[in-house]
């Protein structure tokens, strides 16, 4: 990984080595120093695109992947625009099977960046064989050679993050952290960055977010699969109805949830106070911050690093549309969230 200021061979020399930005406002009235990993700084615009590289350099090094065979993977987020980036530059083929329930601006977005994608009936059963899950599983078995990620289930989402996004916050923090606050999707980020920071200092804390409508804490606290916690929720990355092997559950202290309605707000007041123009879940981490702020957890000398994990862009017809957040109930009144902000001249 070189620095910005080099001339680079290609967009993937640019992945990782993302900045350190101190929060100035959101979390002024706690004690202690607060930071954000921004991975929207990475060329894909977050951090999957460290676990691309990784996953897609590791099969290589094993000699899994040769030269135009295809790489496969079940998504229409972040995860997919990554590993299509990184197909681009490495001359593989990129195939996505995702959900029906895609928006036409993600599945746009796939095929911009070479992506053959398949769209799938979200209203079937994960083992239904029209399933983005069967239908991927399928394709691999059909392509010799091919490749699936399966991000959920891959131990090397972990490892890409333990070899890189751990290391850089131990070297930027000059190895005072003392809190790691990280989303839980896959679980990749949170349990490799924690397995690489707590080799450093096992003192440090490591808090996940987690969502209301997800079994990630109750598991992580009970290991009860409880899908009684299971129910519909609007943010989209953390939190999950299984249980992933890519979660590494004893490297995490605690998890904490947030509703979609804080988040959302927060992720706005992120863009209006701290200049820093990023995803849901990066308001969903912020709103978990600011909870255990509440609860008088952060000390004067503490230092706590929170990762940010993509760009704002990606949610304009969501949590950055006024009309979006008033058809959730997160306004009184559209025009009145409108009005602020906006003046029409006639
Ligand atoms: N935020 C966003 C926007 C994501 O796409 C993801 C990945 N699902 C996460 C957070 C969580 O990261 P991880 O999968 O590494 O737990």
């Amino acid at each position: 990984m070189k620095h910005r200021n080099q001339v680079f061979d290609n967009v993937l020399d640019l992945v990782g080595n993302t900045p350190l930005i101190k929060l100035n406002k959101v979390a002024s009235k706690f004690k202690g120093s607060f930071y954000a990993k921004v991975e929207s700084f990475n060329p894909g615009q977050s951090s999957k695109d460290r676990i691309a590289t990784y996953i897609i350099e590791e099969a290589e090094r094993k000699g899994i992947l040769t030269p135009g065979a295809t790489i496969i993977e079940t998504t229409s987020g972040n995860t997919g625009f990554s590993i299509a980036m990184v197909s681009i530059i490495k001359g593989y083929n990129c195939v996505l099977a995702v959900s029906s329930k895609s928006s036409a601006d993600k599945i746009d977005m796939l095929k911009t960046m070479g992506a053959k994608v398949y769209v799938c009936p979200a209203h079937v059963s994960a083992d239904d064989p029209r399933s983005y899950y069967e239908v991927a599983k399928r394709l691999h078995n059909e392509m010799k050679g091919s490749v699936y990620i399966n991000q959920y289930f891959n131990q090397l989402n972990i490892d890409a993050h333990y070899a890189s996004t751990g290391p850089e916050i131990w070297k930027q923090t000059e190895g005072k952290i003392t809190h790691l606050i990280a989303c839980s999707g896959t679980g990749g980020t949170i349990s490799g960055t924690a397995k690489y920071l707590k080799e450093q200092n096992p003192n440090i804390k490591v808090i996940g977010v987690d969502a209301f409508g997800s079994v990630i804490k109750k598991y992580h606290e009970t290991k009860e699969f409880d899908e009684k916690e299971i129910y519909p929720y609007r943010i989209e990355g953390l939190g999950k109805n299984l249980i992933p092997t890519a979660t590494d559950f004893d490297v995490i202290d605690e998890f904490v949830k947030v509703t979609d309605e804080e988040s959302a707000h927060t992720a706005r007041e992120l863009a209006r106070s701290e200049g820093l123009f990023v995803g849901y879940t990066s308001g969903a981490a912020t709103q978990a911050l600011k909870q255990l702020g509440e609860e008088g957890v952060f000390k004067k000398d503490d230092y706590v690093v929170v990762i940010f994990p993509d760009h704002g862009s990606r949610y304009m017809s969501k949590v950055y549309s006024d009309k979006w957040m008033h058809e959730q109930g997160f306004f009184d009144s559209i025009n009145e969230a409108a009005a602020q902000n906006i003046e029409y001249i006639k």
